[in-house]
């Protein structure tokens, strides 16, 4: 579905990604993991348009998007949820939602949409009228995938859903990550929490200082010592 092909990448001058290839198949669930400042969001957003890449090719369902602005990017089913849960403070869930559907012109489809993104969180119909800013961090990370959802994207992109939850909040995220595979939506996870991200995935790439270093099925990288021993504490 998704194919990066020998990407480098960065900022201006400043070279972050060397020669990443990876794949992720219709219907998977893809973790893309590695440390700190290893280059995994400045990756996420080369592929979502928001970068262009210096070097390599992306494509999506066999359709080149690299040199494609990230609205037409979007408007071929591929959503990014970004790092760091940004809603807007002062507007209601509901209308923090609808403007994840900034490209449909249709009400009665964004109705349809905002309609499904209520079945699967119940509890943004439940706070559909209150102030984003007044959700706790679980229901702004709930928020920012469901105004994702909204584009109706095949293939979704995750940056670090879990960073700064509670474990329990974390398990309710990984769950509702559970919940879009089962509706159909192929998933890029990028996390920190390399073993929930593993337990969670198909298969996995490690990423390490801007390179690709391991990858394959992740009950293989759970057992690879390296992994083990850089990335579990074990
Ligand atoms: P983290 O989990 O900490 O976000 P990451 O693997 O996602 O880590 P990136 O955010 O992609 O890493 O950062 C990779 C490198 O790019 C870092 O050295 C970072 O300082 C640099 N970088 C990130 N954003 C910018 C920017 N806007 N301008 C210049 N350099 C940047």
């Amino acid at each position: 579905m998704l194919e990066v092909s020998g990407i480098s990448g960065g900022y201006g001058g400043l070279q972050v990604l060397w020669d990443v290839s990876l794949i992720v198949q219709r219907g998977e669930l893809v973790a893309l993991v590695g440390a700190n400042g290893a280059g995994k969001s400045t990756l996420l957003k080369t592929i979502a348009g928001l970068l262009r890449p210096f070097k390599g090719h992306i494509t999506l369902e066999g359709v080149r998007i690299d040199n494609m602005p990230p609205h037409a990017i979007v408007a071929r089913g591929l959503a990014l949820v970004p790092e760091g849960r940004r809603v807007f403070p002062y507007m209601t869930v509901a209308e923090n939602l609808e403007l994840g559907a900034f490209l449909e012109t249709s009400r009665a489809r964004i109705k349809e949409a905002l309609e499904w993104v209520y079945t699967l969180f119940p509890i943004l119909k439940e706070r559909r009228s209150q102030l984003a800013g007044t959700l706790s961090g679980g229901e702004q990370q709930m928020l920012v995938i469901g105004r994702a959802l909204m584009s109706r994207p095949r293939l979704l992109m995750m940056d670090e859903p879990s960073l700064g939850l509670a474990p329990a909040v974390v398990s309710t995220v990984f769950a509702s990550i559970r919940r879009l595979l089962e509706e159909g939506i192929t998933v890029l996870l990028v996390e920190q929490n390399v073993r929930k991200a593993l337990e969670l995935a198909h298969r996995g790439y490690v990423l390490e200082n801007g390179r690709i270093v391991l990858s394959g099925a992740s009950a293989t990288l759970l057992s690879d010592p390296n992994v083990k021993k850089a990335y579990l504490g074990v």
